[in-house]
């Protein structure tokens, strides 16, 4: 079967698939035109038993555009079913794609009445404040990682799951300290991102009594919770309620939740729920028919394809509507089409414009659809409303990723000053840089600050403290490792754009030098809360610095316009020094002047400043939004290897 647009304008189907579930009847509707016949499997309500034998089975009748459809009388909320799929000669059982519910690993769908997984309160369930897109502070987290250790305080039974994030009182055992969202809140993020969070395949939900950890980028049911971050996955109903609980208690709290997407990929090929449906329809192929693989996991969706573009967009907005999803983080965005993630943000805008969506401006492998056609960073001009990670300026700051050893502007490289101060504009245009120089990119790809994500760690790669660790000298002491952190950091946090966080590095984590801990155990992946005792100065800096950039929007600028007439670079510098002033007055600030340094040398550097009178609010490691002291005259020194903010 040649999958191409005459396929797609012959059974393209714009109407609903799944299940139109009421209390006195069910219609079933999948979407498979390759196939010769398709089944409906009744399982009964104790389905989740494996070896449970089918109670019915109805053979379904063709629909339109090759759909395959059954419409049962009575309720049959609770009901486990798969799809018998009868295609290329070979009958595959199929959990429904567009399945709501599935049971233990996700093996079985199940009829499910939302309404009665909605926990009290949730039709009045509003999404926190947000003015603009820039005032967003985001805090990337994995779900277990931030309870399961003892140090969280959270009780046993809610140690790695949604639940722990429903506690607003947690903190580390016999002291007043602080963990998980009661810490998030405390710290003033906006929006927490957690990594995946729907079904995926690779922890196994019958064994929760051992410990196992995934970071969870092994998607198989879109649209269905995780099973093992619940307090029961035998009971479908169990993850549904618990999820939206958790959502609706970050919402109270005033920090929006962003679901990190896996459509670029599926967790097994062959035998995924697509390709048993509809066998080699949803991904791409290399000329040789083989399946190309730029996720390096596999496969590739084919996102240009448009029943895969249409499952990718209605899944993301069933995210919106039933869970009350503030924003998706794409994983390997550069694999989806252009088309595709505009037709998301356009029907994203019809709901809510703060929804935010960004992604990885890049993929793992190399694909067979035309990179000018992909969501990649260089093409974030082409989909305005949708942000791009800023590789430029988190290797800049603390070196490539690639390699170890080599070090960045915050770790004393030289010749990285262009990079960094790429991400001071969020990858907008801006006079003062030299886009010949940047480290990967050769022009602003931002259209407005909104479409830059800067950071310098995230869960991939070695988080901040260990990439200190590997490419510093081994005689590098702590103290000096706090000093290269805060430095790199407040690059970050001052920065225009939008900030972004792993969880922990607040706390000084470590993963003991894993670079890929995907599959990891939790020694390595948990947060050591204790860890925020003796690390509490960092702590308390980086909390302060995101103090200072909610109080004044000369850091969080809203247009490219204001960042040009604003934000202005200070010239003839030493080496490794960056400076800049803000027009504080004119980005409407209560600061009418503001001057940010940034020393990357590993020795004091004395520069000018404007003439006058100055308040110190930021030096050497210390930070006071209300001043540490004040300075007048044309020159300041700047203490090695750290950032000087100046305010008046
Ligand atoms: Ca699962």
């Amino acid at each position: 079967m040649k999958f191409n647009d005459e396929f797609d304008k012959k059974y393209g189907y714009n109407g609903n698939l799944g299940i139109i579930y009421s209390k006195d009847n069910c219609k079933f509707i999948l979407w498979a035109p390759t196939a010769k016949e398709v089944q409906l499997v009744l399982y009964g309500n104790n389905g989740y038993e494996y070896n449970c034998k089918p109670t019915d089975i109805y053979t379904m009748n063709k629909g339109v555009k090759g759909t395959w459809e059954i419409e049962l009388s009575g309720n049959f909320n609770g009901y486990y079913y798969n799809y018998l799929v009868n295609v290329n000669g070979e009958i595959n059982e199929v959990v429904d794609p567009y399945a709501k519910a599935v049971g233990v690993n996700g093996n079985r769908g199940m009829i499910i009445d939302l309404s009665i997984t909605n926990p009290n309160g949730w039709e009045n369930d509003i999404k926190p404040k947000l003015k603009s897109a820039t005032d967003s502070i985001i805090y990337e987290a994995h779900i277990r990682d931030l309870s399961i250790d003892e140090s969280s305080g959270i009780k046993d039974e809610y140690k790695g799951k949604f639940k722990a994030l429903t506690i607003l009182d947690s903190c580390i055992p016999g002291t007043n300290v602080k963990t998980v969202v009661n810490h998030i809140k405390d710290m003033g993020f906006t929006h927490i991102h957690l990594l995946p969070a729907f079904d995926y395949g690779s922890v196994d939900e019958t064994k929760l009594d051992q410990p196992q950890f995934n970071w969870g980028y092994d998607p198989k049911n879109y649209n269905v919770p995780e099973g093992s971050y619940s307090t029961d996955p035998y009971k479908p109903e169990t993850r549904i309620r618990e999820m939206k609980q958790m959502i609706q208690v970050l919402h109270k709290n005033g920090i929006r939740v962003i679901m990190d997407v896996v459509y670029n990929h599926t967790y097994v090929t062959d035998g995924s729920n697509f390709n048993l449906t509809v066998p080699g329809y949803y991904y791409r192929h290399n000329p040789d028919g083989t399946y190309s693989d730029a996720s390096y996991c596999g496969n590739e969706t084919a996102s240009e394809r448009e029943m895969v573009r249409r499952y990718i967009v209605q899944s993301a907005l069933y995210w919106v509507k039933e869970y009350h999803i503030d924003g998706f983080r794409f994983d390997l965005m550069g694999i989806h089409d252009l088309e595709t993630m505009n037709m998301l943000r356009d029907s994203l805008n019809r709901i809510d414009p703060s929804i935010f969506v960004y992604g990885e401006g890049w993929t793992a492998g190399p694909s067979p659809y035309p990179q000018e056609l992909r969501a990649m960073k260089t093409n974030a001009p082409q989909m305005p409303g949708i942000a791009v990670f800023n590789d430029d300026v988190r290797d800049a700051v603390k070196g490539s990723f690639k390699k170890d050893e080599n070090r960045g502007f915050a770790t004393g490289k030289s010749g990285l000053e262009e990079s960094v101060k790429f991400g001071i504009v969020a990858a907008t245009q801006h006079p003062q840089i030299d886009y010949s120089q940047i480290n990967y990119s050769t022009s602003p790809y931002a259209l407005y600050p909104s479409q830059s994500i800067n950071y310098v760690s995230s869960h991939d790669d070695l988080c901040l403290v260990d990439k200190l660790i590997v490419s510093l000298p081994e005689n590098t002491s702590e103290s000096d490792l706090l000093r290269y952190d805060k430095l790199a950091q407040t690059i970050i946090f001052t920065s225009q754009g939008i900030p972004f966080m792993f969880n922990g590095e607040e706390v000084f984590r470590s993963k003991k030098l894993v670079h890929n801990s995907f599959e990891s155990p939790d020694s390595i992946n948990q947060i050591n809360w204790a860890n925020k005792s003796i690390y509490y100065d960092l702590f308390d800096y980086y909390k302060k610095l995101i103090a200072l950039r909610k109080k004044h929007s000369a850091f969080r600028m809203v247009t490219t316009t204001d960042i040009q007439s604003n934000l202005h670079f200070e010239e003839h510098l030493p080496e490794n020094v960056i400076a800049y002033r803000l027009n504080g007055k004119a980005a409407g600030d209560i600061w009418s002047e503001i001057f940010v340094a940034f020393n990357g040398n590993n020795s004091l550097q004395e520069i000018s400043i404007p003439d006058g009178n100055w308040t110190i609010v930021c030096l050497d490691g210390k930070i006071d939004e209300a001043g540490i002291s004040s300075i007048s005259g044309n020159k300041i020194n700047l203490p090695r290897s750290s950032a000087v903010i100046l305010k008046r």
